[in-house]
């Protein structure tokens, strides 16, 4: 059985290549942020819009969530920020007659990158069963078809309701509130494909699963070590936090199978050096580890660790915080004491050398931070390698205290504060008990689904609705092939959103798009003009509110429209005034305080410039919410990934020119590629071995052990810098490659980030 995607994305004849950068940001990051902006947006709508970016009283970048620095300049937003800005802010509008003009078969065949520029969407549509066009509808008839189709299903868990994490605060909560009154627990999110292990590791060993730092805390670090993660391009204005970090003396690492620019040197647009001058050099060290092998590096600079501490007792290890707060030291020290440092060498593609002198910085650094993003979580072993990161960690007491912990770096403005909101479909009992209390109706206890559980409920008929609030889940999850069938095996499809994407075309039988206001728009209600809020990377919440004139008055806000939906689905089914939540979104925080813990007095606490930090214990007080009390050393036996002679081990990223499955053009400036994204970076080494010339064109076959024959067409060979044996492509074209069943352990992420592939080369 073969699989190929259903869509193949044409890669413009005039592909060019050429040298990756050495370095990241400087005047073409102006340009780029500032020169498709005037020309799309207009120049009064951009200048009006981002000089409102991440200020104090202006709105949340809907990109990255990366948080905002104490003190903010005049632009404070980076390329990418301008880049997801003009892609919501445009004022090019998909006009009615483009519904008549293209069925679904016409919308089916175009990409992503194309439907997005058909511009904002402005008018709900609805697509009946048996048509084969969307069709203009009132509002109040959408909400009239949503209600009849929920309340006819047999049951509420036969419907599943998807979250991105540009969904702010107040949405999100009101969203699982009315998901739940419904009657279901199936909130699959972007989480579940991104920091879900993350989160499963890190509640289990510390009992947050959230960054154990502030962000004033990397200007005071003396190391930091950035795992699996591409700042340049997915966090940029990190690279000022880091540039501050190396200013007051901090060393850096990098930990990754390629050798991104942003992870080199950062030549800052604010500043007259970054402009004209060097700009800042920015890893100290590199090491290019292979894919995978992240978990034996953890557990040989863990082993080393403990020898030093055995040499030299009493010198190495902060004995005094393992005594006081962890539990697990000897199991762990024992366990390691076997670890097989050729195994290690093999797993990493490292040299001891290169693992002694990363062991050596850290043991003669005081205060550490490992940051990390998909290119840890997105792998089988994923929760047990970043609980070596804890591991590593808590061995030298690294953990809340000033400059020091652990800080994963979440990829979407709100995703973190949607999970805190209550998206989640296992939210633990003592929320669910306070929902229970604070809104007088039985919330419903089983287990919800996920986004991979999702798809596969889909799949097998048991999912009959789909509703999503943002985002484009067809293109983000893993084996497209499955997923778009799935949906399609669907009665009825609806997406809530700014603008037209896959999950668009790809729908079930019946099919609606809801159209709502941007985050850079003014939310008008009938108290006046609202504002929402949102929690960054490291657990900061603030407010966001739009100043941009709506781009249609016809536009609802997201929270306009989960209240009507609640109001017509539910009637007066449960004790909620959902109509009050409309009129005035102070009155979603009020209960908001009274459920989510931290969120005490919100309202008054987020009117305060720059909000405030939710409370956590192992960053603030050294306190381990886990099963124990105490923070947990793990023994976690190491895993490592066998790849068969003549394979490749694949991970699928991102290119400079986008936002998670939003394309803003067809080149990655960094990585040297202009005009096309159907490419795949291997080794120049792998290439002679595999007999494969640099420029020439593959099939991409991924193996696995269900044996379907997965296939990722035409794909032009790029030789690159990157680790041996492994290659690299972009995210989604290969998500077709990632079978749905091969997930993470315990997190049940796909394992976008180490796919066993061949290349068989085709003609050109
Ligand atoms: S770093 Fe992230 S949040 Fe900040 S402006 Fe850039 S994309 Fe937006």
């Amino acid at each position: 059985m073969t699989k190929r995607p259903p869509v193949e994305d044409v890669t413009a004849d005039d592909l060019q290549v050429s040298k990756p950068k050495d370095w990241a940001a400087g005047v073409p990051g102006i340009a780029q942020a500032m020169g498709p902006a005037f020309k799309d947006t207009g120049v009064s709508r951009s200048m009006k819009g981002l000089l409102a970016m991440n200020q104090k009283d202006g709105f949340d970048c809907m990109s990255c969530a990366w948080e905002d620095p104490p003190d903010r300049k005049t632009f404070e937003f980076c390329e990418n920020g301008a880049k997801a800005f003009n892609w919501e802010a445009t004022p090019v509008l998909v006009p009615r007659e483009f519904w008549a003009e293209n069925s679904i078969d016409d919308l089916l065949e175009k990409t992503d990158y194309w439907l997005g520029l058909q511009g904002r969407l402005t008018e709900p549509v609805y697509k009946p069963v048996g048509s084969n066009h969307y069709e203009p509808i009132s509002w109040e008839r959408a909400f009239e078809i949503l209600a009849q189709e929920l309340n006819a299903l047999d049951s509420p868990n036969q419907a599943a309701f998807y979250t991105s994490g540009r969904t702010a605060n107040e949405t999100a909560f009101v969203y699982q509130l009315f998901v739940r009154a419904f009657g279901t627990n199936n909130l699959p999110d972007c989480s579940n494909m991104c920091h879900e292990s993350t989160g499963a590791a890190m509640g289990e060993t510390v009992g947050v699963g959230k960054s154990t730092v502030h962000y004033r805390d990397f200007e005071k670090a003396d190391l930091i070590i950035i795992m699996g993660q591409n700042p340049g391009t997915n966090h940029p204005r990190m690279l000022t936090a880091l540039e501050d970090a190396k200013k007051n003396g901090a060393k850096i690492v990098a930990v990754n199978p390629m050798p991104e620019a942003g992870l080199k040197r950062y030549k800052n647009p604010q500043t007259a050096r970054g402009l004209i001058g060097h700009g800042t050099d920015l890893a100290d060290q590199f090491l290019q580890v292979k894919m995978a092998g992240d978990m034996a590096l953890l557990q040989a600079l863990s082993k080393r660790v403990l020898d030093a501490e055995a040499a030299h007792p009493g010198t190495v290890l902060d004995q005094e915080f393992i005594d006081k707060y962890c539990e697990g030291l000897e199991a762990f020290r024992e366990h390691l004491a076997s670890l097989d440092e050729q195994r290690v060498l093999e797993a990493t593609g490292l040299t001891s050398a290169e693992i002694d002198e990363l062991a050596e910085r850290y043991m003669s650094s005081e205060r550490v931070i490992i940051t990390w993003a998909m290119g840890l979580t997105q792998h089988e072993w994923a929760v047990p390698t970043i609980k070596e990161i804890i591991n590593l960690l808590l061995l030298r007491g690294n953990m809340g205290r000033p400059g020091a912990g652990a800080s994963p770096i979440r990829g979407h403005s709100n995703v973190q504060g949607d999970r805190t909101m209550g998206i989640w479909e296992k939210m633990p009992p003592k929320f669910l008990d306070a929902l229970e209390k604070e809104f007088e109706f039985t919330v419903p206890r089983d287990d919800g689904v996920d986004a991979v559980g999702a798809i596969r409920a889909m799949r097998d008929g048991d999912i009959t609705v789909f509703v999503a609030l943002g985002g484009n889940l067809v293109k983000a999850v893993s084996d497209t092939v499955v997923a778009e069938s799935a949906m399609q095996n669907t009665h009825l499809t609806v997406q809530i959103s700014t603008k037209l994407n896959r999950s668009h075309a790809v729908v079930g039988e019946s099919a609606m798009i809801l159209p709502v206001l941007g985050r850079s728009e003014i939310d008008m209600q009938a108290s006046g003009e609202q504002f929402v809020t949102v929690e960054d990377t490291v657990a900061a919440i603030h407010a966001s509110k739009g100043n941009l004139t709506p781009v249609a008055p016809t536009l609802l806000s997201e929270i306009s429209v989960v209240t009507r939906l609640a109001r017509a689905v539910l009637g007066d089914k449960v004790p909620v005034d959902w109509a009050h939540f409309e009129h005035n979104y102070d009155s979603i925080r009020r209960h908001i305080g009274h459920v989510v813990p931290g969120c005490d007095d919100f309202n008054l606490k987020v009117r305060a410039p720059g909000g405030f930090d939710l409370p956590h214990g192992p960053r603030d007080t050294r306190t381990f919410p886990t099963k124990t009390g105490k923070a947990m050393i793990t023994v976690n036996e190491l895993k490592t990934v066998t790849v068969p002679p003549g394979r490749l081990l694949m991970q699928s990223l991102r290119s400079h020119d986008q936002f998670n499955t939003t394309i803003y053009s067809n080149n990655d400036r960094y990585r040297g590629v202009k005009n096309g994204r159907h490419v795949v970076f291997v080794n120049p080494d792998d290439l002679a071995e595999l007999g494969i010339a640099d420029g020439s064109y593959v099939d991409i076959h991924s193996e696995w052990t269900d044996g379907v024959d997965r296939v990722a067409p035409k794909f032009r060979v790029i030789s690159y810098p990157t680790a041996r044996g492994c290659a690299a492509t972009y995210f989604p074209e290969t998500n077709v490659l990632v079978p749905l069943d091969h997930t993470a352990k315990v997190s049940n992420t796909p394992v976008s980030k180490s796919i066993v592939v061949r290349l068989e080369p085709v003609a050109a």
